[in-house]
């Protein structure tokens, strides 16, 4: 007994001794050849473990990223001797607890400047950088949580740097902030500040664009700022950057990732201000939605995305117009988007079966779990209300889930997102859902709104239209370099004269997923140039719903408008 007292007495010393490690400390310095920017050189300083050996894991598997040490030099280590355990993972002996430093460069992952889409390995230009941690920083093993130190070293003093690793928010900075970390560097970076509610936030951007960084700093600062205030529960600086990607000039091409304090952003030159802006607007809510309400399944996952996606863009739609970001024709242009291409869509009623099988593989089934999420939301904020007469909506239903969620003293405890939603309609509006899960969610019924959904300030009108049908495949058109392909003999296309193997030099006209809208496109013909015109119809006609503002509504009414659709 007394023995077990002893050996407890020292277990709770070494406990104590391990709650306060020594900090993992990174610096980030360049490396020029003349005025070039070759490569960044990363120092990592820590204490080795106490047996003699520590394992350092290098950036490798990320964001569908491989192998990404392949981009670094040769390893130096100081203080100990590495080897390589296997790639991506070293082996440092050395004396017990040993103060190890490892040395090494990172290189550019790609031959020149980023590529279009989601350029997550280093970006290293000849007078500019860009670095995700992961690509970037190594970790010693279950180091996550230990705390680090950051410090840039050695940069030109006309260089402007920044990283969400400046700020640590009044926290604490830890090795796993490093790995998911941001930062940008060149002579070209502007940087701009604002307000937010609860902190401020930083913009770095460089290239040319339709939009100043003021201006692009507005747009960014009004949305963080609304959705703060929406949750409530959000404090400390964020981070934003934006980079131009090298593309198709014919394509508009957004991508990005969060960074928890921080949003990375890369975009074609040709994107406007306010699809940065709703693409910004819809991963800042990913915040919240879903991990802050409740748990995703580890198998399976995208079987919840009708939640995690389509919940994520009601509450975009929702506070960009409730803070006034959107105006109600904005809201109405953006929420029509998503219900004429879920009315279209020729999927739109397949069950959630064929999103977990199809969501990665083809683009129309990506869809659906954001467009029928979203309507569902409607439908069940509709619910919500009349089940109440008014008082409560899916905000309250939401906000409860996230106090169960914090209620939950372990991981284990937090329900998954469509059972904690289940119940939380019971809790706050008295509503079984079982039925709807059912019909909605899983057999994929398409889902019907009352044309009183937002009373009487904004309509939803029915018409039948035609299918929408361009003739060839889009994509494989693409990926030929824009020589026709795919092409279908029975198409408004084909009768118009188009055949496969023309190249299209460019669409002059026509509006994708449109059949009202005459198509033109250019294509080469022998050494001239030929437009061909036709109404993309198909054959199949199907009923499409818009949402009509109610015209000649006075400034009280609109803002009541606004306030009921963004449920203020
Ligand atoms: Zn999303």
């Amino acid at each position: 007994m007394r023995l077990a007292v002893v050996i407890a007495a020292i277990a709770a010393l070494g406990a104590l001794g391990a709650a306060r490690p020594a900090p993992v400390e990174y610096s980030l310095a360049p490396v020029f050849e003349g005025d070039v920017l070759k490569a960044v050189a990363v120092e990592v300083r820590f204490v080795g473990e106490a047996d003699g050996d520590t394992r350092v894991r290098l950036p490798n598997d990320w964001g569908g990223e491989t192998e990404l040490y392949r981009h670094l030099s040769p390893v130096a280590a100081e203080g100990g001797e590495a080897t390589v355990e296997s790639p991506g993972v070293l082996l440092i002996r050395h004396k017990r607890r040993a103060r190890v430093t490892l040395r090494y460069q990172v290189g550019s992952g790609y031959p020149g400047d980023p590529p279009a889409g989601n350029p997550y390995r280093p970006v290293i230009r000849p007078a500019w950088f860009h670095l995700l941690g992961e690509a970037v920083f190594a970790e010693p093993e279950d180091r996550y949580q230990a705390p680090a130190r950051f410090r840039w070293r050695d940069w030109p003093k006309d260089w402007t740097i920044a990283s969400d690793l400046d700020h640590h928010g009044g926290r604490r900075l830890q090795v796993g902030d490093v790995l998911q970390s941001v930062s940008v560097g060149g002579p070209d970076f502007r940087i701009v500040t604002r307000p937010i509610d609860g902190g401020d936030v930083r913009l770095a951007m460089r290239g040319r664009w339709d939009f100043t960084p003021d201006r692009f700093a507005d747009l960014v600062s009004s949305v963080l700022d609304a959705q703060r205030r929406f949750w409530g529960d959000k404090k400390g600086p964020y981070f934003v950057t934006l980079i131009p990607t090298d593309g198709a000039l014919t394509q508009v091409s957004i991508g990005g990732t969060g960074r928890g304090d921080a949003f990375a952003m890369f975009a074609t030159a040709n994107a406007t201000d306010s699809a940065l802006r709703y693409v910004i607007a819809h991963e800042h809510i990913h915040t919240w939605v879903p991990r802050a309400l409740g748990r995703m399944p580890k198998e399976d996952e995208a079987g919840s995305y009708w939640f995690s996606e389509g919940f994520t863009d009601f509450y975009t739609y929702r506070t960009l117009l409730r803070t006034g970001v959107w105006s109600l024709e904005d809201f109405a242009k953006y929420a029509n988007e998503s219900l004429s291409a879920y009315d279209a869509s020729p999927v739109r009623a397949e069950p959630n079966s064929r999103i977990l099988k199809d969501f990665w593989n083809d683009a129309q089934v990506g869809k659906l779990p954001y467009q029928r999420g979203m309507l569902l939301a409607f439908y069940w904020d509709a619910e919500v209300r009349t089940a109440t007469n008014g008082a409560k909506d899916l905000d309250d239903v939401v906000f409860l889930m996230r106090r169960w969620r914090e209620a939950a003293r372990t991981g284990d405890e937090v329900g998954y997102v469509r059972e904690a939603f289940a119940k939380a309609m019971k809790e706050v509006a008295g509503l079984d859902i079982a039925q709807d899960y059912a019909r909605y969610v899983d057999a994929g019924e398409p889902v019907v709104l009352p044309a009183d959904l937002f009373g009487t300030c904004a309509r939803i009108t029915a018409e039948a239209r035609r299918t929408f049908e361009r003739g060839w495949d889009p994509e494989a058109t693409s990926r030929a370099g824009n020589v026709v392909a795919s092409l279908k003999t029975d198409s408004p296309a084909y009768a118009a004269g188009l055949r496969e193997g023309m190249k299209i030099v460019r669409r002059e006209a026509g509006v994708v997923g449109d059949a009202r809208v005459e198509y033109a496109v250019r294509v080469k013909e022998g050494d001239g140039e030929r437009v061909i015109r036709f109404m993309p119809e198909g054959k199949d006609r199907f009923t499409m719903r818009e949402i009509v503002i109610v015209p000649g509504l006075d400034e009280t009414a609109r803002k009541a408008c606004a306030a009921r659709i963004g449920g203020a």
